[in-house]
């Protein structure tokens, strides 16, 4: 569900996603601002690659766009208020805030969560997002070349922390945990890579596993889709 740019409202959708149901999304983060800068990201390249926590868009205007939203009367309303969008949203400092304020204004919603689970290694951030419903963390690989390869990250950020922080998540958390693994061919998609990715899921044990590949135009063009056949192979 990506968004595209020069959006003023931080609401987007709802869509009939396949996954979710029908899902409206929530973009705390300013667009293209991420910790990693990911050759497949339908959003374009990362402008902003930062690590640094921060308030995008006052908690005041988020809860102000959801409550018009929400009581707007549509005759289709979301069953699930997903944050997600442009960039990582555990960067969005008022993150924990306004899961706690929907929680406690609109309880019949699930709140899922879509992140790359770089800043997963924080205990704060993984103590904000603990009352979401679903979190769909991603984790393409663990080897550092294919990593920098593929991820283009903030410094500061290896796979090994990326694996230990969703390990911590999966100890504290009791929500549904799914993980994506986004598959570009010819890069995580060696039988070494696949096997290394397949002994971290079988550590992290998920409630589910999903694999994805390119669905529209990735940051670079050199990134294909996974053709049908391939795909049911890694499945
Ligand atoms: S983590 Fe997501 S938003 Fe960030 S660059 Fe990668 S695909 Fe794009």
């Amino acid at each position: 569900m990506p968004r595209q740019g020069n959006e003023t409202s931080c609401l987007f959708g709802p869509v009939n996603s396949r996954r979710l149901g029908r899902s409206l999304g929530i973009d705390l983060v300013k667009f293209k601002t991420c910790t990693l800068n990911c050759v497949f990201c339908e959003c374009g390249r990362t402008t902003q690659l930062s690590v640094e926590r921060q308030v995008f868009v006052p908690t005041e205007k988020v809860l102000k766009e959801l409550n018009v939203f929400l009581n707007g009367g549509d005759t289709q309303p979301p069953e699930v208020l997903t944050f997600s969008g442009g960039g990582e949203p555990t960067l969005a400092a008022n993150l924990g805030e306004i899961i706690a304020a929907l929680k406690t204004n609109y309880p019949q919603y699930k709140l899922c969560l879509l992140t790359n689970s770089t800043l997963l290694s924080d205990s704060q951030v993984r103590a904000e997002i603990k009352p979401v419903d679903i979190i769909i963390p991603s984790l393409n690989t663990v080897s550092p070349v294919v990593f920098q390869k593929i991820n283009r990250p903030a410094a500061g950020i290896t796979p090994e922390k990326i694996l230990s922080g969703l390990l911590d998540l999966r100890r504290e958390y009791t929500g549904q945990l799914l993980l994506e693994i986004f598959i570009v061919p010819e890069i995580n998609d060696t039988p070494q890579e696949l096997a290394l990715l397949r002994e971290a899921a079988a550590l992290l044990k998920p409630d589910g596993v999903q694999l994805n590949s390119l669905d529209r135009a990735g940051s670079e063009d050199w990134v294909q889709p996974v053709s049908a056949e391939n795909m049911q192979k890694i499945k």
